[in-house]
């Protein structure tokens, strides 16, 4: 099942879950109630985990939340949640955190292997079962770097770090998909809007610029002291208008 325990509440809010979020601690949270924890520390660093302190660098809504996306509430706290993935999900983090995600994403992953409604990509797959298959062959096979013949149980250690190895590679390869599903879209959509927002904002000032030098072009030649006097009160409009947005800030 995807979701919180059934008998388990927000640690944050002490209410149900609402738009429930599992963090790369294994931690749920309802979406707002992690967002404003986020918010209340800088936002620029990730938010430590109110439970175990841990950084949160991947919040993975549910699948019951994902499903009432058309909800405009729940969109938004969806986008804000995407957000949050794309600026700090992304970065490679060291080996201890990595071990630390182990838990949540081989779980994640075991139940999405297993589900037959869940689309895994097919390349994703393969990579997965490659690397599990691979491991495997080298635990079985009595070559091994060191051993179990000579140095009994020591020479389980190369099997051990095999495995670890294949299970951290294996990890990494679902933490991208991860990634891509909760974090990448909303990039794609935040780079579309800031473009689209600077096309917007060039034209604007391209078009005040044609309006302000059109302007006394067609005027030229029957322009007087009423018109330049008029142009010079505009303009102080605008320093005025600038000076107060100035004194706001
Ligand atoms: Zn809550
Ligand atoms: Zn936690």
């Amino acid at each position: 099942m995807d979701g919180p325990p059934v008998n388990d509440c927000c640690s944050i809010c002490h209410g149900h879950f609402n738009i429930a979020c599992q963090a790369n601690c294994s931690h749920w949270f309802c979406g707002d109630c992690i967002m404003l924890v986020w918010h209340h520390g800088s936002v620029l660093q990730p938010c430590k985990c109110p439970l175990c302190r841990r950084e949160i660098t991947l919040l993975v809504p549910s699948e019951a939340s994902l499903r009432e996306r058309n909800d405009p509430d729940i969109a938004e706290v969806l986008g804000k949640i995407e957000r949050y993935n794309h600026l700090f999900g992304g970065n490679t983090s060291g080996l201890i955190q990595r071990m630390q995600d182990l838990p949540f994403l081989l779980r994640r992953l075991l139940r999405e292997i297993m589900d037959p409604q869940r689309s895994l990509p097919l390349v994703i797959r393969a990579r997965v079962y490659i690397a599990m298959v691979l491991s495997a062959i080298y635990i079985i096979s009595p070559v091994d770097i060191i051993p179990e013949g000579i140095l009994g149980i020591v020479g389980l250690l190369d099997d051990l770090l095999i495995a670890l190895i294949c299970f951290l590679h294996v990890a990494a390869i679902y933490r991208s998909v991860l990634y891509f599903r909760h974090g990448e879209i909303t990039s794609i959509c935040m780079y579309k809007s800031f473009t689209t927002y600077k096309i917007r904002g060039v034209v604007i000032v391209i078009d005040e610029i044609v309006k302000i030098a059109g302007q006394p072009l067609r005027r030229k030649g029957e322009a007087n002291d009423g018109q330049c006097l008029e142009t010079f009160s505009r303009l102080n409009n605008v320093s005025a208008g600038l000076d107060a947005d100035r004194n706001d800030w």
